[in-house]
């Protein structure tokens, strides 16, 4: 495979969904973390076991915790725009010339740190990665997320109670602008040509 998209976490007590993980990552060239739960775990880091139709399935992972991940795409969930443009900008990266590669550089860079910052996000996060820095467009994604309500909005902005975080990170896969491209806003219109070009 040259591209490869996961979506969902993965089950440790499945040994088939944990060797598949595996396997993709040997086979594959580019993986890519699709959707919060595959990049932070999300909803599934409140299992415990106990599900009627598989109980002994209790503990859930993100894939970076079994193996490498290359892009993130964080969202919860990924909008159809979002995955085609990261796929082929991957593949671009592959096997594009080199002002294609230099685009799906640009594109992918901001997805890429976000892998190589880890797979565990929280609360806390938000408040430095997005409201500290001003990227808060307060549009209340990461309160409506947070299952164990430690995030209310106040006069427009989101305050984060720490003492109730459990780490799930659902809020920063869920909020815009955790994953906001700054670096290609000035090559928007040479991406989108590049990208319905390969399409064609
Ligand atoms: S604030 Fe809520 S949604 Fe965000 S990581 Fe903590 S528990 Fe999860
Ligand atoms: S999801 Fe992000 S942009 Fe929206 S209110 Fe929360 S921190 Fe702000």
């Amino acid at each position: 495979m040259d591209v490869a998209l996961v979506e969902g976490s993965v089950c440790l007590q499945d040994k088939c969904s944990v060797d598949e993980i595996k396997q993709t990552r040997e086979n594959a060239a580019i993986v890519v973390a699709m959707g919060g739960c595959a990049c932070y775990g999300n909803i599934t880091r409140f299992a415990r076991g106990g599900q009627q139709n598989q109980p002994q399935m209790e503990s859930y992972v993100p894939i970076g915790d079994l193996i490498k991940v290359d892009v993130f795409i964080p969202a919860c969930a990924p909008t159809p725009e979002q995955i085609r443009n990261v796929c082929v900008m991957a593949y671009l990266l592959l096997k594009g010339t080199k002002e294609q590669k230099d685009l799906a550089t640009a594109y992918l860079k901001p997805l890429m740190d976000l892998a190589a910052r880890g797979n565990e996000s929280c609360g806390c996060d938000l408040i430095t990665d997005v409201i500290n820095q001003g990227l808060c467009m307060g549009c209340g994604s990461c309160a409506a997320s947070c299952t164990v309500r430690a995030i209310t909005m106040e006069y427009g902005k989101p305050n984060v109670e720490r003492d109730l975080c459990i780490k799930c990170g659902a809020c920063y896969a869920q909020c815009p602008r955790s994953f906001f491209n700054t670096d290609v806003i000035s090559q928007y219109e040479a991406i989108n040509e590049a990208i319905m070009a390969a399409l064609q």
